[in-house]
């Protein structure tokens, strides 16, 4: 359990998300005429572009998406795929993605597109992170104005961002609280909180915890679109696990992940809801094309 002090210290840091990386960049005009692809075959592209169109998915703060060859680890992680909010740009590294497939005692062809998709809806999820738009405000009326975050600002009414924040810094208190995890990955940022505070290292803490917060929301649109169930199945495991009164704040996963993707796109839930469900449809008839 994450005691009081700790606590305050956490949300504390995420008031201060502009520690997240970040570098000035010269400009960045809109390019008329929406996405870019490199590196995907046209087959691929024409796949992206027909599920993103099905997903309804925000693709505002995205401008290219790359594939690169080859395989690069951060810390000892393969990295599947990223969001550069500088450049706007989305990247996928399908080497890597095929060797995580290799490892993953399934059929390697069906979960490489398994995972590639988790990938990509997980990276298009960063690009309209309500904490970002967040920071983005923040900074904006501090008169701190990083370029690569400005264009956040159109994303999210500042209200919206506001509020959508407040229940994503609920969602990470109350995972490391629980000690339950979405998935493998949400347990690894939850673990390098927690071996930060155990050596007392408050600043790495915070840091981490703000890692955990951008994460955990890209994780949950990931799954509201690709896997439902097992968040309706998490929200279940939280409700037993939670107190009372802590029960009668609680936002299930389910809704909050229908409350971003609403939020951005201005639709309600049950439009997420058929959303979702042609997307799953889209790719059980046309998984992504391997070549
Ligand atoms: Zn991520």
């Amino acid at each position: 359990m994450i005691r009081l002090r700790e606590r305050a210290s956490l949300y504390a840091a995420c008031q201060e998300i502009d520690s997240l990386p970040q570098a000035e960049v010269s400009s960045y005009e809109s390019i008329e005429g929406g996405l870019t692809f490199e590196g995907f075959s046209v087959n691929q592209e024409r796949w992206m572009r027909k599920f993103l169109e099905i997903s309804g998915l925000v693709t505002e703060r995205i401008k290219v998406f790359r594939a690169v060859g080859g395989v690069e680890w951060r810390g000892n992680g393969l990295v599947g795929g990223q969001y550069d909010t500088e450049i706007q740009e989305i990247t996928l590294y399908p080497d890597a993605i095929a060797f995580i497939a290799s490892e993953s005692g399934q059929d390697p062809f069906v979960a490489f597109q398994r995972i590639l998709t988790n990938i990509l809806v997980h990276e298009v999820a960063h690009s309209s992170s309500p904490t970002l738009s967040r920071a983005a405000h923040v900074l904006v009326q501090e008169q701190k104005n990083p370029l690569h975050l400005s264009g956040f600002d159109t994303l999210y009414s500042s209200e919206d961002a506001e509020r959508l924040h407040t229940i994503t810094l609920q969602k990470a208190i109350q995972s490391l609280e629980t000690r339950t995890y979405l998935n493998g990955y949400h347990r690894a940022l939850a673990e390098r909180v927690f071996s930060a505070l155990n050596r007392g290292d408050q600043v790495a803490a915070n840091q981490a915890f703000a890692i955990l917060c951008v994460e955990l929301e890209a994780i949950v649109i990931e799954l509201r679109y690709l896997n439902p169930a097992h968040l309706a199945q998490v929200d279940r495991a939280m409700d037993r696990k939670l107190s009372r009164e802590e029960r009668a704040t609680y936002v299930p996963y389910l809704e909050w992940g229908s409350d971003i993707v609403g939020t951005a796109s201005g639709k309600s839930h049950q439009e997420v809801d058929a959303q979702v469900r042609a997307t799953q449809a889209y790719i059980k008839a046309t998984p992504f094309p391997l070549n």
